[in-house]
């Protein structure tokens, strides 16, 4: 077992350390007001190889192993929580995209979203319910050398900006279910298409939104996989992208923890510091303690992946308890700053609405619970679920 980087991954890390710790944090709350990502700052994370690195070096990615994709999205959520979705929809998406769409599709579009001249998200979910996602409603019909989009997506993150999204549309009848579902790679700017984004709580760049689909004509050539094959390739990305949420949650809570304990230091309470206080500093300690730990289990999921292993369950284990913890490390940073730490002033309220977005997004604990107890004790822990 080694736990050390190689040369290569720590140039990578400290190149996203210091462009996140300069050109992200101290802009992070004024970033949150502005409602969407600056292209220009896209363009030059593109530039800079911090997107998404892990995609083959073919389309203009660096072909990292997941490990390293994940340390990059943790130092980039460090400076701000909201830019690492890009990263995270373009290694969901683009991995999906170079894996599975026609050769001249992945060419043509996988170095754009990789250099960040096109933004990229994902359509899963449906105003009828994200977490049954196999019984999705949007239709695509086959018509000539297209096929028709008709219906509605909901709770997309970038909706509002996005210039592509992964569409996952049922191709099959609705009793087929999973088998039924096929993706397409849908430009956002074709006729028909219709979008709108969320007053949310957190993570106000990203503009999760939804997207309206009416007679949207999209080329068949831009189907992605096989028909039918849509949604077990969409769900294969999870495994991925749940140790990268992992890494996106404790970007943020490593940043609060590394603003708290100075603050400790330097706050006094009846004629003391308050680090002197146990009850100050072991709660800190604690969540400290918790943060390492959950790293490792992010790593060493992105390192089964990186070694063709299975990994279902450990990125289940990521899903549901890093966004909880991070959000929890985050609030009792929050509450160690007392009176300061309710104020819009300080970062750590943001990072508590961002971090906590996750607890939903990409599926909810109870979801990851229920994959942990399928993958250990089979299927009879999810007997109830519909076919
Ligand atoms: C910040 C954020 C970003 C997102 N980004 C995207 C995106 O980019 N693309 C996309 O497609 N979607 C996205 N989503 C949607 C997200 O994937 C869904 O919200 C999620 O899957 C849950 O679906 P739902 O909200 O419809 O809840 P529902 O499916 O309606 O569930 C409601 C509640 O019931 C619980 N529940 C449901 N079934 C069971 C069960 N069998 N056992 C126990 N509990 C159950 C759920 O856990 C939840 O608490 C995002 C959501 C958020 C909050």
């Amino acid at each position: 077992m080694d736990f050390g980087l190689t040369d290569d991954q720590r140039a990578l890390q400290e190149a996203a350390r210091r462009y996140a710790r300069e050109k992200l944090l101290p802009y992070y709350q004024t970033r949150e007001g502005e409602g969407r990502f600056n292209r220009d700052m896209v363009r030059e994370m593109g530039e800079l190889g911090l997107i998404a690195p892990d995609l083959p070096e073919k389309f203009g990615g660096l072909g990292v192993p997941g490990v390293t994709a994940g340390l990059i999205t943790e130092e980039i959520a460090y400076g701000d929580h909201s830019v690492s979705y890009i990263q995270l929809l373009t290694m969901l998406c683009g991995g999906v995209v170079a894996e599975f769409a026609a050769e001249d599709v992945a060419n043509e579009y996988l170095p754009k979203f990789i250099k960040g001249e096109k933004l990229i998200g994902l359509g899963l979910t449906e105003p009828r319910g994200g977490t049954d996602a196999a019984h999705l409603k949007l239709r695509a019909k086959h018509d000539g050398e297209s096929f028709v989009l008709n219906g509605e997506k909901s709770s997309i993150s970038a909706a509002a900006q996005a210039d592509f999204l992964v569409v996952a549309a049922r191709t099959g009848t609705d009793e087929e279910g999973a088998r039924g579902v096929t993706a397409f790679l849908v430009d956002m700017s074709l006729p028909g298409v219709s979008r709108a984004a969320y007053n949310d709580l957190g993570s106000k760049a990203v503009g999760r939104g939804s997207v309206w689909f009416e007679d949207v004509r999209v080329p068949a050539h831009m189907m992605i996989g096989g028909e039918g094959k849509g949604f077990t390739q969409v769900m294969r990305g999870f495994d991925y992208s749940r140790a990268l949420i992992g890494h996106m949650c404790l970007g943020p809570a490593q940043a609060s923890m590394e603003e708290t304990w100075p603050y400790t230091l330097e706050r006094e309470a009846f004629g003391r510091p308050i680090a002197e206080f146990q009850g100050v500093t072991f709660p800190l300690a604690e969540y400290d303690t918790q943060v390492q730990a959950a790293r490792l289990l992010c790593l060493q999921t992105l390192w089964l992946r990186d070694q063709g292993l299975p990994h279902t369950r450990e990125a289940a284990m990521c899903k549901w308890w890093l966004p909880k913890l991070c959000t929890d490390a985050i609030q009792q940073c929050l509450l160690t700053h007392g009176h300061l730490g309710y104020s819009q002033d300080l970062p750590h309220q943001q990072r508590l609405r961002d971090v906590m977005g996750l607890q939903i997004g990409d599926g909810t604990a109870q979801v990851s619970k229920m994959v942990i107890a399928r993958e250990t004790v089979g299927r009879a822990a999810v007997q109830y679920a519909r076919k």
